[in-house]
């Protein structure tokens, strides 16, 4: 009988810190799938981010616009399911049609960058912004293209949120509500609003935003060097369900040199990089 007593307490003893292990490996086990998903976000705001929802045509969707003032609300979701970035100044930040800047968002450093601009971006047009750190960076990028024979113009940086909801409710009255949530970014998604992005073309192509660039010389050598000075190619081909984009070879982001580097050896998205695609 006591035999039994002393197995069964044993038997209790053994459950209960194997319960304990159990818990304690799924607890590792969170932490252990917590970093995977962290691996590679200096800013767990990151997640929060948003990317750039315009499109390059020149139109912009929002169709929130009326209420904005109310949706002030950093990082929590919005009525219409979008998320507001709570790091809008950071270079590593995601934009896109699923995150938002913060209403109102300026950056505070916006510059010209000492590059050739195309004439529809003439002197004092706010498109030829670009925030300080980015606008350093194209120079650089367009020396190095220029040593190369190249012959590169930017064609249109910075857009504010205002601009973006003009065009976005132009292309609602010229196309209609279906076509202009598809093809125009709502204000506060396009990552023009950034102040790090820059659609560039070739001078030599005449018209200026196709994906015919990419058969240009240019177009190439952007592909294949933008990443050195820190941009990437924020929409590449065949990732439109990731980006929300089509293939746009003339949008380049700037995020710095060693996370465009890493983008693109791995030849992935910035959705896909910081684990944000599904
Ligand atoms: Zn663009």
């Amino acid at each position: 009988m006591k035999k039994i007593a002393i197995l069964f307490i044993l038997m209790v003893f053994v459950t209960l810190i194997s319960c304990q292990q159990e818990s304690y490996s799924t607890e590792k086990q969170d932490k252990r799938n917590y970093q995977a998903e962290h691996k590679k976000e200096p800013n767990t705001a990151l997640v929060n981010a948003g990317v750039d929802e315009e499109t390059d045509e020149g139109e912009t969707s929002e169709q929130d616009t009326p209420n904005q003032s109310d949706q002030e609300n950093d990082t929590a979701e919005q009525e219409d399911g979008l998320k507001v970035i709570d790091n809008p100044t950071s270079v590593e930040l995601v934009v896109n049609k699923q995150r938002k800047l913060p209403d109102g968002y300026e950056p505070g450093d916006l510059v010209d960058a000492n590059v050739p601009y195309h004439p529809s971006a003439g002197e004092g047009n706010p498109k030829r912004l670009l925030r300080q750190v980015a606008a350093d960076a194209l120079e650089e990028l367009f020396q190095a293209a220029e040593a190369d024979g190249l012959d590169l113009i930017a064609v249109s940086g910075y857009r504010s949120a205002q601009r973006q909801k003009q065009l976005y409710e132009n292309s609602v009255a010229k196309n209609g509500q279906e076509h202009a949530d598809k093809f125009s970014a709502k204000p506060g998604t396009s990552e023009h609003q950034t102040g790090l992005a820059m659609d560039v073309a070739s001078a030599a192509l005449v018209a200026v935003l196709e994906q015919s660039f990419i058969e240009t010389d240019e177009g190439k050598w952007l592909e294949d060097n933008a990443h050195k000075y820190g941009f990437i190619i924020r929409y590449p081909e065949g990732k439109e369900e990731i980006t929300g984009y089509g293939y746009e070879p003339w949008h380049l982001r700037y995020v710095g040199e060693e996370m465009a580097t890493e983008i693109y050896q791995a030849q992935t998205t910035l959705e896909e990089y910081f684990g944000l695609y599904p």
